[in-house]
């Protein structure tokens, strides 16, 4: 294994996953930090962990716990991956884990670049853009566990740390690899431990993979992955493999779940919607009142067996802070999250075999209830979000035929994804 990472949701983790493969490097993403041996015939291994919106203790002994596996399997760089716009509660959890990270590779320094510029992510001046507009004008201002209101990297990530926070400038990234590693070495002399990088296109990102080639660790979105396979090649560890896309066509029902909230999503559900085809409203109010919202959820669809379904909680800005006040924030989205899972565990036990999941921290709670323990990640449907193999935990009963799982983060994927990744594998 030459690359051992760390993501900290489980939409994040097929996303770096599928960065990786997408440049050749055979990769497994494994589901929380597993017991036994490393995956055979894997260059990378992503492990998923859950940790993005948990204590900041909880997430940084989670993630030295992942960190301590990828060891022990060979990995000789780490990657802690994050989302791409950034997402952090006001203690962490980037800062922390990143510092707490260093400190157990032994290691004073690395860098901080959530930039996807595939998906509109750019970083300039230390500020993070979502499209045209700055983080904290856009959708992210509203998410209901990590609203981001401020675009200022170096701003929001300084007090979640203890060691100094700095910032490289597109200028000095855009002249090169050798630039920018003197750079980096600049900013560690001076005293910082972790350097914001700007980046606004896929060449600012292959420049910085190369310039951290010999760091221990690097932090960053999924962006800085798709560098990563051509320095390994260069340094001679591994040769691209073409076929590191491939997975198996699998047959049975098809169905989406949807717990995402974000304005992609919402666009997505909408214009799934408008097609009049077969949709679930999953209300938060009903699962407060202690309705068997999920058993009404699974007779509808058994109801439309014949078709692709969608079940879904999605509701815009203003009907989530509504819903929040009424019944707090934490244990609404825990609720949806248990009560999505539910519904996932019944699909599958009823035949579905493609499942379209969307929302990170929904992804993470339908994964758990599915025992999933490995995903095999295959050809991207959009940028960012591939089909992947699930493997399920020998001992569960919930799918004992191959499953294909595509888990989308919210902000991810063109309005008709939901209808797009299903006829990929359709
Ligand atoms: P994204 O990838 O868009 O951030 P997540 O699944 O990570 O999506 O987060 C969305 C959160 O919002 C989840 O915890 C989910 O349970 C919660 N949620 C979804 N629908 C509602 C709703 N109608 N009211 C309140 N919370 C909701």
């Amino acid at each position: 294994m030459i690359l051992g990472v760390i993501a900290d949701d489980f939409t994040g983790a097929t996303d770096v996953a599928s960065m990786l493969v997408r440049a050749g490097l055979r990769t497994v993403q494994v589901i929380g930090v597993p017991e036994g041996d490393a995956p055979a015939q894997a260059d990378a291994v992503v492990v998923a962990l859950k940790s993005r919106t948990i204590a900041p203790a909880d997430a940084v002994r989670d993630s030295l716990a992942a960190l301590r596996w990828l060891q022990a399997c060979g990995a000789r760089q780490f990657y802690f991956k994050y989302c791409s716009t950034f997402d952090s509660t006001a203690q962490g959890n980037i800062g922390p884990v990143a510092e707490a990270l260093l400190e157990a590779l032994g290691s004073d320094f690395t860098v901080a670049c959530p930039a996807f510029p595939e998906n509109g992510r750019t970083v300039f001046r230390g500020h993070l853009f979502v499209g045209n507009q700055l983080l904290s004008d856009s959708g992210m201002r509203d998410h209901p566990l990590t609203p981001m209101t401020d675009a200022n990297l170096v701003r929001v990530l300084q007090p979640q740390c203890q060691g100094r926070v700095g910032l490289v400038s597109y200028e000095v990234v855009q002249q090169g690899v050798e630039p920018l590693r003197h750079a980096l070495e600049a900013q560690r002399a001076q005293g910082v431990r972790i350097a914001v990088v700007d980046a606004i296109d896929n060449q600012a990102l292959r420049n910085l993979a190369a310039a951290c080639s010999q760091l221990p660790l690097i932090t960053a979105g999924s962006g800085v992955a798709l560098g990563l396979p051509a320095v390994y090649e260069a340094m001679g560890l591994m040769k691209p493999d073409a076929r590191a896309a491939q997975l198996p066509r699998v047959g049975g029902e098809e169905a989406v779940i949807c717990g995402s909230c974000s304005k992609a999503t919402q666009e997505q559900v909408a214009r799934w919607l408008a097609q009049g085809l077969p949709a679930f409203r999953v209300d938060a109010r009903a699962l407060a009142r202690g309705e068997e919202v999920a058993t009404q959820a699974l007779q509808w669809a058994r109801e439309h067996r014949d078709t692709a379904v969608l079940v879904y909680a999605t509701a815009s800005a203003e009907e989530v802070r509504a819903i929040q006040a009424e019944l707090g924030a934490a244990r609404a989205g825990a609720w949806v999250e248990a009560c999505l899972a539910r519904v996932a565990q019944g699909l599958v036990q009823a035949g579905v075999r493609r499942l379209v999941v969307a929302g990170g921290e929904t992804s993470g709670a339908v994964v758990q209830a599915l025992s999933v323990a490995q995903l095999r990640i295959g050809a991207p449907i959009d940028p960012g979000v591939p089909w992947t193999l699930a493997q399920v935990q020998p001992a569960s009963d919930a799918a004992a035929e191959p499953l294909l799982l595509a888990l989308k983060s919210g902000n991810f994927g063109s309005v008709d994804f939901f209808a797009k990744a299903l006829a990929q594998v359709g």
